[in-house]
């Protein structure tokens, strides 16, 4: 992250430090080579109005009088040729080059009629070169060449140089500083969550997260702490679910050992007595058939198995259900009505044989916890978009408190009585997760009479919907 930052800036601020200099540069060279056009081409129109002097002395004189005025005080060299590079006047008089030949480029493209200019490196520094021809009457007859070293200008550009690459340096430190300063920020508490992470993959749920510090981060730390608390209520579950399924499993193995045992142990047993015994064997493993059975309903419903959904009418399995159980029902003396809707046919969406097993389970438990000559009631009806499916009884009821429970594994009222019916524990929690995959709703709540009313909601798709 560091390293991408500087790099970024470092890229930027060459880029930007590269065209400033470019530009400046060229502006102020650009404005320096102006100047000295200008410089010439007054020196040029003077000289052109004194050409006519046929002296030459008074000519030599004449243009030490304007260049002396034009570039006194300047560091300019001026040099004043004829059409044949002979030098008529020169500034730096040290070179002595009156009346000598003085051949440059820019001066030959002037004689040939162009304002020229050009710019070399002497020891000295950097120098600007203009140079521009002298005319009477559309006869080019010499030219002005003016050379300055621009030196100083250039020490200006270098300083400017100097202080932008200053400048970009701060500037990189104070980035690398503020870089390091918010990746500390933000790596620190993924380092942290990390830990977490690794810690509750390992097993250790009391892990926490801290949330604290930036929304997004105490955001995390929190979904990461829910996360925690899901899977320490899972792996609660599961642990539960294994000792009650081990204990649900060794009850009927237990009795099945002792009755074995029993047989084992007693003397010329005679026929009726094994009978009875091995009568005694064959309940206790129905039992455990039925709890393994359930165990194996519950473990597809929570691999989300897929449903084999039709239209099912529903009206017709609560009836078939009803009609099942009859024989049940009339062992107890009791009274098993069916109440169809008022519609003649409710069509739900549904996988038959999970609703069926759904309302087999509730129908069964309200004859099994309804004492003899008691009355069971199950309806059918249609309301708000729903098909409503409800068991009443008039058993013993369900206290508040236990309400949600009895949906839970394992979870019975009344466990003696409860294995006196041939009940595992299982057949409310297998209903409701069928139920809760066709998303429907069950509920229990009290009949009139003090018994309990199971009803469990389906959609019903609306005409022309899929
Ligand atoms: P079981 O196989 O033991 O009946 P269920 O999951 O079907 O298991 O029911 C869980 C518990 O709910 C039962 O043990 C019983 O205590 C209670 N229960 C279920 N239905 C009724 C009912 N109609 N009336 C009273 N108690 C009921």
């Amino acid at each position: 992250m560091i390293t991408t930052y500087v790099a970024v800036t470092l890229i930027a601020l060459i880029l930007m430090s590269a065209y400033n200099v470019g530009i400046l540069s060229e502006n102020l060279y650009q404005e320096e080579t102006m100047r000295l056009y200008a410089k010439a081409n007054i020196i040029s129109q003077s000289m052109t109005s004194a050409w006519n002097v046929a002296d030459e002395r008074e000519m030599i004189w004449r243009g030490q009088d304007v260049t002396g005025r034009i570039l006194g005080g300047t560091n300019i060299r001026g040099v004043i040729t004829d059409n044949s590079y002979t030098v008529l006047y020169d500034t730096n008089s040290d070179t002595d080059m009156v009346g000598k030949v003085f051949m440059r480029d820019v001066l030959k493209r002037a004689l040939d009629g162009e304002q020229a200019q050009s710019e070399f490196e002497a020891d000295t520094g950097k120098t600007l070169t203009v140079s521009v021809p002298i005319e009477v009457n559309d006869e080019i007859v010499g030219g002005v060449y003016l050379a300055e070293n621009v030196s100083s200008t250039a020490d200006t550009i270098n300083a400017i140089k100097a202080s932008l690459i200053l400048f970009s340096v701060l500037l990189l430190f104070i980035i690398v500083i503020i870089s390091i300063g918010t990746s500390y920020i933000i790596t620190r508490p993924i380092t942290h969550f990390i830990s977490v992470a690794k810690a509750i993959s390992k097993g250790d749920f009391s892990k926490r997260a801290r949330v604290d510090g930036m929304r997004e981060m105490a955001e995390m730390g929190q979904a990461l702490n829910f996360m925690c608390d899901q899977l320490n209520q899972l792996e609660e579950k599961r642990k539960n679910f294994v000792s009650d399924v081990s204990h649900e499993l060794k009850t009927p193995m237990a009795g099945i050992k002792l009755l074995c045992d029993s047989l084992v142990q007693a003397e010329n047993p005679d026929m009726d007595t094994i009978r009875e015994f091995l009568n005694d064997m064959s309940e206790e493993i129905d039992r455990l058939t039925r709890i393994i059975n359930r165990l194996l309903t519950l473990s597809r419903l929570d691999a989300g198995q897929d449903l084999a959904m039709s239209d099912v009418d529903i009206s017709a399995l609560c009836n078939g259900v009803v009609e099942s159980v009859r024989k049940l029902a009339a062992e107890k003396a009791i009274e098993l009505q069916y109440i169809p809707p008022e519609m003649p046919t409710i069509l739900v969406c549904a996988d038959y044989d999970k609703i069926y097993e759904c309302v087999y389970n509730i129908v069964v438990n309200a004859i099994n916890y309804t004492p003899e000559y008691g009355h069971v009631e199950a309806r059918v009806s249609f309301g708000d978009g729903k098909c409503i499916i409800a068991v009443e009884d008039d058993g013993p009821g369900i206290p508040d408190e236990e309400k949600q429970k009895i949906f839970e594994r394992f979870y019975r009222l009344d466990d003696s009585r409860a294995r006196d019916t041939g009940g595992t524990g299982l057949g409310l929690a297998i209903t409701k997760e069928a139920v809760l995959l066709h998303n429907g709703t069950i509920e229990v709540t009290d009949s009139q009479t003090g018994g309990s009313i199971f009803t469990i909601t389906l959609p019903v798709p609306e005409l022309g919907k899929e």
